[in-house]
Parts: C-alpha cells; sequence; structure tokens
C-alpha cells in the first residue's frame, strides 16, 4: 500500500490527464479526483489498528477468548463515471489491504483511469490474479452479482443500477454497500458572510459540472440574503466554461449529448413551470470558440423561485445547475431538505452557533457541513450518506470499510492444566461459565 501511495502521488498528473481525456473535468478537478483517492490508499496503509481483535482471558477457567478479523475472500466494484480514479481507489485498495481479492469493473464510459491504477499496483507488488479489471455494461454487472465466487459487492453510481445490484446481491446472499444517488442542499442564513457563501455555493455547484454525488444542486435562502445572491449570481457569471484540458476553464462539458439534452429539458421545464432563469448557462455556451461548439457544454445555470414540485427538484439533474429556493425560518428550511428522499450531504452557511448545532442535530442528512460546502470527510471516517442515497449496511472506507471488507471470527480456547485434564469428565449439560 505504502509503495501504491507512492506511485499514485507521482503519476497524479498522467492519471489526471486520464481522467480529463475521457471525462471531461477541469484538470485541476482531475487532480482532486486523483489526491481525494489517493487519501484512501494512505489511510488503507494504516488497516492494522482497525484489524485487531479483541481478547478476554479466562471466560472460564483456563479458558480464553479472543476474535479475528479474516477477509471474506473475492470482492468486486462497480463504478461510475463521474470519478474515474477516487472511487476504484474507494474500493479495491482497502478490499487488498484487509486480505481480499479484487474484481473491479469502471464506468464503460471511463475505463482508463483504473486500468492505468490497476497497473500501478501490479508495479507496487500486488501479485497476479489478486486485483482484476473487467470491463463491460450491464452483463458485466450480473455476471459479478451473481458468480457464487464473489461474497461481497460495493457499488457506486445512479438509482435504477443501484437498486438492482442491491437486489440481486441480496437474492445471493452476498453483501453490498450501494451508493446511489443525491439531491444536496444549502441553507443560507441572512447573517452568512456573502462573498465567503457565495465562493462557496459557487465552487460547489458548479464544480465538475455539477457531476459530482456531492455537488451543491439546491440554495435554500432563508428570508433576506440578497447580498448573497446577488455575489453568487455575478461568480456564476464569470466562470469559464471550455476544454477541460485548457487553462483556465472553470467548467468543461458533461458526460454525453443525451445527458445535456436531458439536462437542457429540466431547466426549460422548470422555467415553464414558473421558475425564473437568473443565470442563463447558454450565454457561456455562446462565449465557446468555434472547435468546441456542438460539444456536450451546459453552461452554468441559476434558476430562482424553484418550488418543490419544479420537474427540476423532483429528479437529481446531475449537471451545472443550481436551484434557489426560499423559507422564511430555519425550520421551514429544514422541513424542505428533511423532505428530500435523497440524504447524502447537507450544508448551512450562518456565524450563528446555535443555528448551526440546531442544524447538524435535525437535519435527515448523513454528511453535514457547517460553512463549508462538500462535507467529504477525511478517509478515516465513512462516506456516511442517509435515506435514498444508500442502500447496504456498512458505509465506504474507515472503520465501516474495514468491517465491511472482513467477518469476525470467535475463538474460544482451552489450555488447561496437565493435571486436570487428567481428571477430565464427560459433561452432556449445555456449557456455561459456573459450575451448574
Ligand atoms: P450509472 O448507474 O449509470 O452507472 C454506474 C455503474 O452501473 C456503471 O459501472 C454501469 O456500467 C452500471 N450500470 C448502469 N446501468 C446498469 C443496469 N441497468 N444494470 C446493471 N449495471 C448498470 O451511474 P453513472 O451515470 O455512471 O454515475 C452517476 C450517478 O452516480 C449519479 O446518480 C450520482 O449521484 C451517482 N454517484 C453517487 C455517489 C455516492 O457516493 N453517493 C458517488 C458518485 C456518483
Amino acid at each position: 500500500m505504502f509503495k501504491l501511495a507512492e506511485l499514485i502521488r507521482t503519476h497524479t498528473d498522467e492519471l489526471a490527464a486520464l481522467v480529463t481525456k475521457e471525462q471531461g473535468k477541469t484538470l485541476a478537478d482531475a487532480r482532486g479526483d486523483v489526491f481525494r483517492g489517493l487519501e484512501v490508499v494512505e489511510a488503507a496503509c494504516g488497516v492494522g489498528t482497525h484489524l485487531q481483535g479483541e481478547h478476554l482471558e479466562n471466560v472460564s477457567t483456563d479458558i480464553d477468548t479472543y476474535t479475528l478479523r479474516q477477509p471474506l475472500g473475492v470482492c468486486a466494484g462497480i463504478a461510475p463515471f463521474n470519478f474515474p480514479a477516487m472511487i476504484p481507489l474507494w474500493m479495491f485498495p482497502l478490499a487488498l489491504a484487509t486480505g481480499n481479492t479484487y474484481v473491479l469493473k469502471p464506468s464503460e464510459r471511463v475505463p482508463s483511469a483504473a486500468v492505468r491504477l490497476a497497473e500501478l499496483a501490479m508495479q507496487a507488488g500486488v501479485p497476479p490474479g489478486v486485483l482484476n479489471i473487467v470491463h463491460g455494461a450491464h452483463d458485466a454487472v450480473n455476471f459479478l452479482t451473481s458468480a457464487p465466487e464473489v461474497q461481497a459487492v460495493s457499488f457506486v453510481g445512479g438509482d435504477p443500477a443501484g437498486k438492482h445490484v442491491a437486489q440481486r446481491c441480496a437474492a445471493n446472499g452476498k453483501r453490498f454497500q450501494c451508493n446511489l444517488g443525491a439531491k444536496n442542499h444549502a441553507v443560507v442564513l441572512p447573517d452568512a458572510h456573502p462573498r465567503a457563501t457565495a465562493a462557496a455555493l459557487v465552487g460547489a455547484a458548479f464544480g465538475a459540472a455539477g457531476q459530482r454525488c456531492m455537488a451543491l444542486s439546491v440554495a435554500v435562502f432563508v428570508g433576506d440574503c440578497s447580498a448573497v445572491v446577488e455575489e453568487m449570481k455575478s461568480l456564476t457569471k464569470g466562470l469559464v466554461l471550455g476544454d477541460g484540458a485548457a487553462e483556465g476553464t472553470d467548467v468543461g462539458p458533461v458526460i454525453s449529448d443525451r445527458s445535456q439534452a436531458r439536462i437542457l429539458n429540466l431547466i426549460s421545464s422548470s422555467v415553464a413551470h414558473g421558475a425564473t432563469l437568473a443565470v442563463d448557462g447558454q450565454e457561456a455556451v455562446a462565449k465557446l470558440p468555434p472547435r468546441l461548439r456542438g460539444g456536450s457544454f451546459v453552461g452554468p445555470t441559476v434558476l430562482t423561485g424553484v418550488t418543490q414540485d419544479s420537474p427540476a427538484y423532483g429528479t437529481e439533474v446531475f449537471g451545472p445547475v443550481l436551484l434557489c429556493m426560499q423559507a422564511s425560518t430555519l425550520e421551514a428550511a429544514l422541513e424542505i431538505v428533511n423532505a428530500s428522499p435523497y440524504g447524502n450531504g447537507a450544508a448551512i452557511f450562518t456565524q450563528n452557533g446555535s443555528a448551526a448545532r440546531q442544524f447538524v442535530s435535525q437535519v435527515t442528512c448523513g454528511q453535514v457541513g457547517v460553512n463549508i460546502p462538500i462535507p467529504v470527510a477525511m478517509p478515516y471516517f465513512s462516506f456516511t450518506g442517509w435515506k435514498g442515497s444508500f442502500n447496504g449496511a456498512l458505509h465506504f472506507y474507515g472503520k465501516q470499510g474495514v468491517e465491511f471488507f472482513t467477518r469476525t471470527k470467535t475463538v474460544t480456547a482451552s489450555w488447561k492444566a496437565v493435571d486436570s485434564v487428567k481428571k477430565q469428565r464427560a459433561q452432556t449439560s449445555f456449557p456455561t461459565s459456573k459450575p451448574v
């Protein structure tokens, strides 16, 4: 693991270039994609402490009980398109560090970074056959979720595929952890710092062209937040849309023409439903250089006056669109956030500690930010999405990740003194720790 971490570090630019070439995100963002994955590898280097068992001496005379954490065997991972390096690195390093072998199926849309990571793992000393990459789409997924050799499946992706994977794993007796879709809200109180809050909202909404499971999709403004809204509109208009590989680009294309058409349709139908186009992404598209016209671009878009029945609110947009809503109180904002079927992340922006504390306590989301727009913790913690954003029992990485990839063996051992063994009698009553 140490060697793999070192190799990923020294190959970051090469891996980032592969990500940008296939996925379209900017090079700076692609470096972040590699780096957040590298952090999981670094955490996996210290896995020994979490693999330690428990030991109780003399549970009965001359009898000790202890636990071992052992690997499951063959584990498999199914990855999405949006983090071609980070999400494979959520999966196989910890599986290998805990003693398993692995079959990884990267997204068929962005396979190269995963292949390069596997080559680096081999270079780091992973023996042949221990880490395997299979390509494909539905058939490969169906094979991995039914093969009797596979003991556990990690999935990250959209709701339909994730539900399908969870159902197949449950039916076939496999462990599973499925990270699914999201709709992440930020609640902004009137005392929030206008510039810092606007910068946080814009970065988190439009980074990776909004194609992050922790992207900020909805801002709920409580009372008069006009200073934040004005700053936010102006920062959004200043973003440069373009080629992810070009210096100075802030927002690249979305993954496909199909995705582009779906996002544009959600924008126009939400406007038809009463939302206001406060920043029209088409203006950024119109500024694209001729060689990029016709690409799968959606300009950063801000919709205000959005309601819970707006088409873009009712589904995961997964594009560079920030939906803005209004609430009269923090409690009303919490009601909106908590009514969402998703629970990946939520954030509050305020300078009021007691309001922040109330939000942290009452919001029904698994990852919460206070003046932090994308609250994905360091991988010593786990990635703890709630509600419709997760299906399974144990989350990715951290202590829960170690539990996911291992099973506990509880050993009760008797090493009696030689004299007492000689006098041993057969006992037919159920053994207890006390003489009956
Ligand atoms: P996707 O569901 O289309 O694909 C994910 C994986 O499932 C791919 O490997 C794909 O080959 C496979 N797949 C797709 N449809 C399938 C089907 N019908 N049967 C069997 N296998 C199938 O997801 P995507 O478009 O690649 O990624 C975007 C989605 O991933 C978004 O919904 C996003 O929120 C989600 N995501 C979630 C997290 C998280 O941690 N919660 C992280 C990243 C992405």
